[in-house]
């Protein structure tokens, strides 16, 4: 892999047009679809090899003082349990992500002032102090003095979905926000200027989600040359405005089904149009489908897959949507189940932290 190849020259290099997004996105014969994910595929393996990149994630808190409409986490859900781990149990999965072999941790959770900005630092400062981990959070909407608090402390990588690039249906599924704060393009643009590598995102299907919507969110990973790239199928929380059955109803005729092909099809293209960036098969996509779901997004062109390092009973109140976690699960039956997928696929568990491609090509790093 040739690591000096800048991303504008690895995308022309692919020979994918961009103009066709929607027509893929339209495309409904299941042989052209198998062809769209095994070029996507191809790709992957061209540029980023066959490595997969495993990320152990950690949900910190599921406080949050938002009230996205998509979201079991939203503040105003009344009578969630709600949680924030303390430092000593989260160092304990930091070091479990050691002992398995992973290279990154992803410490996420709802957007809790409750981890202010000294909290997270010291937090960052011991990880990267007693480990040789990536560090990578994802923590919501934060302020540019927490954002370079937590990178000057060490912090390697930031994810924030920037959920739609429709600004009618950004509004539809996020209450309004307070006159002048910072939207979520804002804060990927600061944390891009403070050198973090940057995540960005969407999820497949939410209600009122076009394809010619969808087409324009992929249009714009390729615009802001994302590092890593989130894409996974909406999955309705019964308790939330968006996962209410008459939001499921009221369908648009060219409303983007939230399914596991859809998912993989919108993830496809992400790897056609971003070939150096890291995109990882998501937990709501191995929700939806299981081992499976994981498995297809892993031939579609994803090479990262995040285990679920967060205890088993705060996993259970981590609930962004149902169902995260099934009768009788336990934390290392998976890991092993991921490990001989991985293998069984003919592709390796990735080695040491899995910097992504397109962030030493932009920053000329290694
Ligand atoms: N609070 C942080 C991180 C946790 S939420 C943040 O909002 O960035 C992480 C992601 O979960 C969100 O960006 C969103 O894309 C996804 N998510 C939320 N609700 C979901 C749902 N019902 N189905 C699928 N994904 C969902
Ligand atoms: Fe909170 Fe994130 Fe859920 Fe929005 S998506 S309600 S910020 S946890």
């Amino acid at each position: 892999m040739d690591n000096g190849m800048c991303s504008a020259e690895a995308r022309s290099a692919n020979g994918f047009d961009p103009e066709m997004i929607h027509d893929w996105l339209s495309e409904e014969d299941p042989e052209r679809l198998v062809f769209l994910w095994r070029m996507a595929d191809r790709v992957r393996r061209e540029q980023v090899g066959k490595s997969v990149h495993l990320r152990g994630l950690v949900e910190i808190s599921n406080h949050c003082i938002r009230n996205c409409r998509y979201c079991g986490l939203r503040a105003g859900i009344p009578g969630r349990t709600r949680y924030r781990m303390r430092d000593d149990e989260i160092l304990a999965c930091v070091q479990e992500a050691v002992q398995r072999g992973m290279g990154t941790v992803v410490l996420q959770a709802g957007e809790d002032p409750g981890l202010d900005r000294e909290r997270v630092a010291g937090l960052v400062r011991r990880i990267k102090k007693e480990t040789k981990l990536a560090v990578t959070l994802s923590l919501g909407e934060r302020s540019l003095e927490d954002l370079r608090a937590w990178r000057r402390a060490g912090a390697d990588r930031y994810l924030l979905r920037f959920e739609t690039s429709s600004p009618e249906l950004y509004q539809q599924i996020h209450p309004p926000r307070t006159q002048g704060a910072p939207d979520r393009m804002e804060i990927l643009g600061w944390l891009k200027d403070l050198g973090y590598e940057v995540g960005s995102g969407v999820m497949v299907g939410i209600p009122g989600q076009t394809r010619e919507d969808l087409a324009g969110d992929l249009a714009l990973f390729r615009k802001l040359d994302l590092d890593m790239i989130g894409l996974g199928p909406f999955i309705p929380h019964p308790k939330t405005p968006l996962g209410a059955h008459d939001a499921q109803v009221a369908t648009l005729i060219d409303q983007v089904p939230a399914s596991a092909d859809m998912a993989c099809t919108a993830l496809a293209l992400a790897r056609l149009l971003c070939p150096l960036s890291n995109i990882p098969a998501t937990t709501a996509l191995a929700t939806l489908d299981g081992t499976p779901g994981l498995e297809q997004g892993l031939r579609s062109g994803a090479n990262v897959i995040m285990p679920d390092l967060t205890p088993i009973h705060y996993r259970r109140l981590y609930e962004i949507y149902p169902s995260r976690v099934r009768p009788g699960e336990g934390c290392a039956e998976p890991h092993e189940k991921i490990l001989s997928l991985i293998r069984a696929m003919g592709r390796t568990p990735g080695r040491g932290c899995g910097d992504s491609l397109a962030w030493m090509a932009r920053t000329g790093m290694k």
